[in-house]
């Protein structure tokens, strides 16, 4: 067994080694990163599925790595997450989108995503609070996009978190909605306000009736609930008009725009896309 053991990790080593030594590498990269200035937060704009117009932009950050380039969050925030680096970048990202967010106009507002890593410490809620003082951004302007993975694990203390962050008068939309676990129980009211149902669903209904059936009956939960409802992931004009017509109310994708860097926000909180 000894051998076949040795013969098999002989195998499979350099690979595996390569990913381990690039992890080691990015992961020390990640702890410079902040101090050096490498993140920046990019804006996706959000649109009204009725008038068409831009009502706010969801922040996803960037790493502009020195030697790697532009690198993916889906690649380092759970690098961020594991090592608890997350929550100061999360709280760096958190001022940086309110700040910004200020110098919209006051009917426009600003999402930023909150790990689960993030929801179990109970300093999150005082972290919103200074984040809104220090940028004067009303707390109605702010919504965090929570994955219904804050159910799995120490739901008692994230859930609570999310009450204490509700109570400041920010708002918390559950995100990734349709993926996952997702379960018509998470769609609590007393803490979320708004649901985004995921592009892979979104983009699924153009294939199969089945899934415009179960967004039709999301729809229809979470108007009962008054929850707003964000498509995700929309691409293409027929994509936009089949959820609006299954009464979505917030649009967002490829189709009304990329995430693009602050600088370029300004040019489109005041347009109303035309389909
Ligand atoms: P997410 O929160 O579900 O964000 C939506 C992702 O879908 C973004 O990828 C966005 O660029 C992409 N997207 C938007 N419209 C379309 C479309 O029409 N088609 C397709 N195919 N994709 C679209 P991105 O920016 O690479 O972010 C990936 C994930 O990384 C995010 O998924 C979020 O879970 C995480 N993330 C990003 N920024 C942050 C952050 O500041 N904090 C935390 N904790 N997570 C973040
Ligand atoms: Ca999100
Ligand atoms: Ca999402
Ligand atoms: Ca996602």
């Amino acid at each position: 067994a000894k051998s076949r053991g040795r013969g098999t990790f002989v195998h499979f080593e350099p690979q595996l080694q390569q990913d381990a030594d690039d992890r080691v590498r990015l992961e020390h990269d990640l702890r410079q990163a902040l101090k050096r200035n490498e993140f920046e937060v990019h804006y996706q704009p959000v649109v009204s599925a009725t008038t068409q117009a831009v009502m706010g932009f969801e922040a996803l950050l960037r790493w502009r790595h020195p030697e790697r380039g532009l690198i993916s969050p889906a690649v380092f925030i759970p690098i961020a997450e594991d090592t608890g680096l997350i929550a100061d970048i999360g709280e760096w990202t958190l001022r940086q989108a309110c700040k910004h967010a200020s110098q919209w106009p006051q009917h426009v507002h600003v999402a930023v995503n909150v790990s689960p890593r993030q929801l179990i410490l109970p300093a999150l809620p005082n972290a919103v609070s200074d984040a809104l003082a220090a940028a004067r951004l009303q707390p109605s302007r702010l919504e965090l996009e929570v994955t219904e993975s804050v159910f799995l694990s120490d739901t008692d203390g994230s859930l609570d978190v999310l009450r204490r962050v509700r109570s400041i008068g920010v708002g918390i939309a559950l995100d990734d909605f349709g993926t996952g676990y997702s379960s018509l129980g998470y769609l609590n009211k007393t803490i979320f306000h708004a649901l985004k149902i995921d592009g892979s669903f979104v983009r699924d209904a153009a294939k199969r009736s089945e899934t415009v059936s179960i967004i039709h009956a999301i729809v229809a939960l979470a108007n009962s609930f008054r929850m707003s409802i964000t498509a995700e992931g929309v691409e293409t004009v027929a994509d936009f008009e089949r959820m609006r017509e299954l009464g979505c109310h917030r649009i967002q994708g490829y189709l009304f725009g990329r995430p693009v860097p602050f600088e370029e926000t300004l040019a489109l909180v005041g347009q109303r896309f035309e389909y």
